[in-house]
């Protein structure tokens, strides 16, 4: 047997080789991480601001979670939904008792698990309530991203993900981003069931919810007898500076998906139902071999616990001041942004008129840099670090950013 060769560029040409080429990662390969810090197989550290793409919230090795996941590993991998094993119980209790709205939850593995479920769940209602399936139009808003099969990819108001994957399913209609009156007009035709939407749109470039949208959201479903669905895949687990990031506007949804930092990196996905659909799917309506599954459980519950902690509460807000500081100054130096916008650890850079498109090789020079960034679609970089990112970090994580836009400018 030969020996193998681990060089960076004999591993990155295997990706190129063997992996469906839907994704294009940068030329480096991730070894191991600890805290906001991540190695590559040279050994070169990198500043962590993307957290996976907002799922390791807790950061690297956390030893709470690393805990949770060894003991399980030695005790039951998986069960299915046929039997019951403890963790998942544990954590649909805890889960209702952290929300202020849900009675019932369903465990699976993803977003698009979770938000697939939601969306059968309204057909599911709409049709318990009578209603044809002419009347079961989910409402979404442009910019959103909610998932890559067929009916969460059609949910994604974004034309790039759809192209090409027609026929779609149907009952979607897309709407403006914080725009209450094209809502209420489209409540007008009598056939809308649900409103979906992320509080925080996370992959359309990083846009709150505008004061008071989600409130008049709310009302609307309430008056035009539509469920209200807030899909926290990416904003949820802590990321605002809340658990959920809803609880800042006091508005009660009907849904609301999670993902992503639920498992702080171990796959998993939940939907959360309130009161009026809690009931509406029985036994046979939906399921999903994983979901639930008892490793994925054991480390979510830490998660859980750990993310809803006023420490790590407050350190969101404690660190997305000195980041979005950090930002401003280096903005005042290099004209780079035209805006900084978001909410907690959920930040966007929307680069200016004479640097639109060129976020990605942005990330190329903040990877060369020592810098693991993000983007939000070709305009906006993206920062959403681990919630426990401590102060060094950030400002280490800064100057490395400096450096790398300095660089970029002068390329
Ligand atoms: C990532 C994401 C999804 C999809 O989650 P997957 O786990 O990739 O299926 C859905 N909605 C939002 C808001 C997301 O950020």
């Amino acid at each position: 047997m030969h020996s193998q060769d681990s060089s960076v560029s004999s591993l990155t040409a295997l990706g190129k080789r063997y992996w469906l080429p839907v994704y294009k990662p940068r030329e480096l390969v991730l070894d191991h991480g600890k805290g906001a810090r991540v190695w590559d197989t040279d050994g070169r550290d990198y500043i962590d601001f993307g957290a996976g793409i907002a799922v390791n919230a807790l950061g690297h090795q956390d030893p709470d979670l690393l805990e949770a996941l060894t003991a399980q590993a030695g005790k039951l991998w998986h069960a299915s939904n046929v039997f019951y094993t403890e963790p998942p119980l544990r954590l649909a209790e805890e889960l209702v008792n952290a929300s202020d709205f849900a009675e019932r939850v369903f465990l699976c593995n993803s977003g698009g698990e979770a938000n697939e479920a939601a969306i059968k769940l309204v057909r599911k209602w709409a049709a318990a309530q009578g209603r044809p399936p002419e009347r079961r139009v989910i409402v979404t808003f442009k910019g959103s991203f909610h998932g890559r099969t067929l009916a969460t990819v059609t949910a994604t108001a974004q034309p790039k993900y759809q192209a090409g994957y027609e026929p779609l399913p149907e009952g979607f209609r897309y709407l403006a981003f914080n725009d209450a009156e094209a809502l209420e007009a489209a409540f007008a035709a009598g056939d809308v069931a649900a409103v979906m939407l992320e509080p925080v749109q996370g992959e359309g470039g990083v846009v709150p919810t505008a004061p008071g949208f989600l409130k008049r959201v709310r009302e609307l479903c309430d008056a035009h007898e539509a469920l209200l669905v807030l899909d926290e895949i990416q904003c949820g687990m802590g990321r605002t500076g809340a658990l959920f990031a809803h609880s800042h506007d006091h508005v009660k949804p009907d849904i609301v998906t999670l993902a992503k930092a639920l498992g702080c990196g171990f796959p998993i996905g939940a939907m959360l139902a309130g009161p009026k659909v809690a009931e509406v799917m029985q036994y046979g309506a939906h399921g999903t071999t994983f979901g639930g599954n008892p490793m994925a459980a054991a480390v979510a519950r830490v998660a859980l616990r750990k993310l809803a902690s006023s420490e790590v509460l407050m350190n969101v807000e404690r660190q997305a001041n000195d980041l979005r500081e950090g930002l401003a100054r280096i903005n005042h130096d290099l004209h780079l942004f035209d805006e900084v916008r978001g909410r907690g650890l959920m930040i966007g850079a929307v680069l200016a008129a004479a640097y639109k498109g060129r976020a990605g090789e942005i990330l190329d020079h903040a990877a060369a840099h020592g810098l693991l960034l993000l983007q939000a679609g070709p305009d906006v970089l993206r920062f959403v670090p681990p919630l426990t990112i401590g102060d060094e970090e950030i400002a280490e994580g800064l100057k490395r950013l400096r450096a790398a836009l300095t660089a970029f400018v002068a390329a």
